[in-house]
């Protein structure tokens, strides 16, 4: 249930102002502590030039290597890492056509085909799913953690049950609460959520216990880079997940993997494949995946072609 409330809820949300993407780890110090659901992330002033560079994610180290779009430098300088590991980060860098490599007097050098834009971000929205909160698991523990750390610039808790007072007392006040119907794709605002300073230093909950919470403290510096992170992540990925490689499969209009037997969205890493008698092994439906993200979203499938500018820094959820 959840996985097909995300899926409605991301297609749901998406539009030519933002960007929209799922499962994206959120934990600064302890990277794998903390997934989001579902982030939006809008546009800031210089997103057109960030689009413009290449449709995929850039990886971190490639966006922090001393080098520009002027003079070429060696490999060993522009990165801060092992040769082995420098090599790759460049060469994955160049495939998404963010670096040009060449060789001069025998030695690799790199060049950035263009200037990596600050402020390419407007907003990072993260968006936790509880289709059913009569069964919240460690909801309250996830959203104390977002509130603390302040990563976001807002957190908001998306629920298809009827939110009641004991429900809105249990989470923090900072975050706000969507009830989502994934049947018709509305959403009714319960409480706005109240926007958290991603510029303040940060507490990242490691582990609640009865007695004592541990928690570290992260300043600004790290939580830019984190954002930063997961920009290139949401902007690279999106929401939609593979179909299933099976004849029974197609994909809804709006790219979300459906089984024609079982008349319903599925969620092809838990619902296909071994598990399902029902499963004819073929090749996975044709869908156009980058086309649809393309013309629904702020991103941008073909930088080079002539598509229309996108204006930025509209409201967040019109
Ligand atoms: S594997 Fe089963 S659930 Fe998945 S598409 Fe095929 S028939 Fe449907």
């Amino acid at each position: 249930m959840e996985f097909r409330f995300e899926l409605a809820l991301c297609a749901a949300l998406e539009s030519p102002t933002r960007v929209v993407a799922r499962q994206l780890g959120a934990g600064i110090e302890n990277p794998g502590g903390r997934i989001v659901d579902v982030c939006v992330l809008t546009p800031g002033p210089n997103f057109d030039r960030r689009a413009a560079i290449t449709p995929d994610r850039i990886p971190d180290p490639a966006i922090e290597a001393a080098v520009g779009p002027g003079e070429a430098v060696p490999l060993t300088r522009a990165f801060d890492l092992p040769p082995d590991r420098a090599e790759a980060a460049a060469e994955r860098a160049a495939e998404i056509g963010y670096l040009e490599r060449e060789r001069r007097d025998g030695r690799p050098v790199v060049r950035a085909t263009a200037r990596y834009p600050d402020d390419w971000v407007g907003s990072l929205t993260a968006i936790e799913n509880k289709p059913d909160l009569g069964t919240p698991g460690d909801l309250a523990a996830q959203l104390r953690y977002d509130a603390a750390l302040g990563l976001f610039d807002e957190v908001v808790l998306a629920t298809a049950s009827y939110v009641t007072r004991a429900h809105l007392n249990r989470i923090p006040e900072a975050i706000g609460v969507w009830r989502f119907d994934p049947e018709t794709g509305e959403r009714e605002v319960v409480r706005e959520p109240t926007p958290l300073d991603p510029a303040a230093p940060g507490v990242e909950i490691r582990e609640e216990r009865a007695l004592r919470t541990d928690v570290t403290l992260v300043d600004p510096a790290a939580k830019a880079r984190k954002r930063r992170r997961i920009a290139e992540r949401a902007y690279g990925k999106g929401w939609r997940p593979d179909p299933p490689a099976c004849a029974r499969a197609t994909t809804t209009a709006d790219g979300r993997p459906y089984c024609e037997r079982f008349d319903r969205v599925v969620d092809p890493g838990r619902d296909c494949g071994a598990p399902c008698d029902e499963y004819v092994p073929a090749d996975p439906p044709a869908t156009d995946r980058d086309r649809l993200r393309d013309e629904r979203t702020a991103w941008v499938a073909a930088p080079d072609g002539d598509g229309p500018r996108r204006q930025s820094g509209l409201s967040r959820f019109l």
